[in-house]
């Protein structure tokens, strides 16, 4: 998708610190992390937001979901970590690419909004 940030990363022409990666899942670090462990996980077909996620087969969704699985055994966040998935503006998203927030690393608030 032109003009997508993420999609730009994909293609490597925006450098980013890779995590991980199989066919149909890229993940990196976040530029501002807000955790110890702050990762992004992107399916590779572009995809707007959760909302859109009708946009991804099943397969393609499911990679997401285990990537973070294996992500966070790399990272040895075996006492916990949070997933969080921006959707639109009232959730403040602003990357319209769909990614799931990997944070981890401390202990997080009991508040979620
Ligand atoms: P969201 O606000 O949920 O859409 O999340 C977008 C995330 O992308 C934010 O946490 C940003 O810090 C992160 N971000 C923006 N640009 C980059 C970049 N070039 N490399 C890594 N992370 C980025």
């Amino acid at each position: 998708m032109e003009n997508c940030l993420f999609c730009k990363i994909l293609a490597g022409e925006i450098p980013s610190s890779k995590v991980y990666e199989d066919e149909f899942v890229y993940a990196f670090r976040d530029i501002h992390p807000q955790a110890p462990t702050h990762i992004l996980v992107i399916p590779k077909k572009h995809v707007a937001s959760m909302a859109e996620v009708d946009g991804l087969n099943d397969l393609e969704l499911a990679s997401c979901l285990r990537a973070i699985r294996l992500i966070a055994k790399q990272e040895k966040l075996d006492s916990g970590f949070r997933v969080v998935s921006n959707c639109g503006p009232d959730a403040c998203q602003s990357v319209p690419h769909l990614h799931f927030h990997i944070l981890g690393g401390r202990s997080m608030e009991e508040t979620m909004a």
